[in-house]
């Protein structure tokens, strides 16, 4: 079994599923008291949303390739960022580096290319809906991919840095949530990613009849397929 690198605590409600899922999934598919080799590296989140705040992302860079160092000289043998929107210097980070990066919005395109979807919906940060860095990957792959207006990327934008960061789940905003997801339906998405690691604690497949991409599960089993590859 391989050795996961996870650099974490983006926020560390998601890390907290990561480590939840990694073991989980090491569990189904091997049984008995298996669970998953991690190395986690978990960050003060404080320091990385004021970098992004002053649009400071050569300094979250250096501090996600300083963890990045770390994981890999203590022996983790591939990496994952637990966040959607630090993939923004996802190729700085796997740059800096030998050992592989399994991308969030890869392992996300893959499941999308499997169940033959061919527009989605991109619900993340303001970072990751209004910036091309993650579109683009997932565009890269022939997929067609809408996000909402910006009076709408606020609403989600907010709920997720004032609310399910600070572990807080409210029913109004999930109701909110789910308006956003009808309308990206409206506008020809057969889907919707959950393109930051927190959207799932506030909604889940059960509440929509949207199917529902959770970028923390699919990245989760992405990094397990690898880990437990002969
Ligand atoms: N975890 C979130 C994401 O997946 C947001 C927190 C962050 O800015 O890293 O994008």
């Amino acid at each position: 079994m391989k050795t996961i690198g996870l650099i974490g605590g983006m926020s560390w409600e998601s890390t907290s599923i990561y480590y939840r899922l990694l073991n989980q999934q090491t569990r189904n598919t091997l049984g008995g008291h298996h669970s998953a080799k991690i190395l986690l590296s978990s960050v003060d989140f404080a320091e990385i949303e004021a970098f992004q705040r002053s649009n400071a992302w050569d300094k979250s860079a250096d501090a996600l390739i300083n963890e990045a160092q770390r994981l890999e000289k203590a022996g983790a043998d591939f990496m994952m960022i637990g966040t959607n929107t630090m993939h923004k210097v996802a190729k700085e980070v796997s740059d800096a580096i030998s050992v592989p990066l399994i991308h969030i919005a890869d392992a996300t395109a893959e499941r999308l290319l499997k169940d033959k979807i061919s527009h989605v919906g991109l619900l993340g940060t303001r970072f990751t809906m209004s910036e091309p860095f993650y579109k683009e990957r997932i565009e890269s792959f022939g997929i067609t991919v809408s996000v909402p207006p910006a009076w709408q990327q606020d609403v989600v934008h907010e709920v997720i840095y004032q609310e399910l960061c600070q572990g807080e789940v409210s029913v109004h905003s999930r109701k909110q949530y789910l308006s956003i997801i009808d309308d990206l339906k409206a506008l020809g998405a057969e889907g919707v990613i959950l393109g930051c690691t927190e959207i799932g604690l506030l909604v889940q497949q059960n509440h929509t009849t949207v199917p529902l991409y959770d970028t923390t599960e699919l990245h989760a089993e992405a990094a397990i397929k690898l880990a437990l590859a002969e």
